[in-house]
């Protein structure tokens, strides 16, 4: 992932000023700065949420401002996200959020049984397939979604303050589990206020503050 002095502006005001970066594969990097530093709008950048007013953004040798809106889903499908608030469905137990997650994309069924429970396995939920999020706790959740994330086996797994719901252990057990990925290849961007999440990591770390790195 490259950056090469990426302005980006809501409503006139500069909130990513000037930004050049690269993320190479297989890294974990930890981008920490307080709220309101440009965190998300990075990540919003890589996933193409939006574009920038000025600079590029090069993922995959690709340049996501040549990409035409067609190949955008595709893109995504390179990406994981994850974030604060879970985003799970309400309505449908752990095995079915996961599943969700391929039927829109078209796989068939017979890939659903085979794959939803062995990811689940993979971030410990093996136990609670039939579980709805609301007879789940905070870190299962949340693991939850790092399972739904790496469903279309992403290169890249983007993380936006993952643990900002969590106590103390939980924040510490998806902590392991996105140490775990990275090892396993996945390149992990964790974004976070938490200084001692960071610290804990032991890894890249770039520090944003008022949109500058
Ligand atoms: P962080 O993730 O570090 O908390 P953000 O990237 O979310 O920072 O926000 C950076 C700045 O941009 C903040 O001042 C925030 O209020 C502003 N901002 C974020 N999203 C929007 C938006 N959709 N419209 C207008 N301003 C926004």
């Amino acid at each position: 992932i490259k950056l090469r002095d990426v302005y980006t502006t809501y409503d006139n005001e500069e909130v990513l000023n000037g930004v050049s970066l690269e993320i190479k594969d297989g890294e974990f990097v930890s981008i920490v700065g307080l709220s309101g530093a440009g965190k998300s709008t990075l990540l919003r950048l890589m996933t193409r949420e939006i574009l920038p007013n000025k600079g590029e953004i090069i993922l995959d040798g690709v340049n996501l401002a040549d990409l035409p809106s067609k190949a955008v889903p595709l893109l995504r499908r390179k990406i994981g996200t994850i974030y604060q608030d879970f985003k799970l469905l309400s309505n449908k137990t752990a095995f079915e959020n996961v599943a969700f997650a391929m039927e829109v994309c078209g796989m068939d069924e017979e890939e659903i049984k085979n794959d939803v429970p062995k990811v689940l396995g993979i971030v410990g939920l093996a136990e609670k397939l039939n579980s709805f999020p609301h007879q789940m706790s905070g870190g299962e959740k949340q693991r939850l979604a790092i399972a739904r994330a790496l469903i279309h086996r992403p290169r890249i797994i983007l993380a936006d303050e993952p643990t900002g719901n969590l106590d103390y252990v939980n924040s510490y057990d998806v902590l392991k589990l996105l140490m775990k990925i990275n090892e396993l290849g996945t390149t992990v961007i964790l974004a976070t206020h938490n200084k001692n999440m960071v610290n804990s990591v032991g890894r890249r770390v770039i520090t944003m503050e008022k949109g500058k790195m």
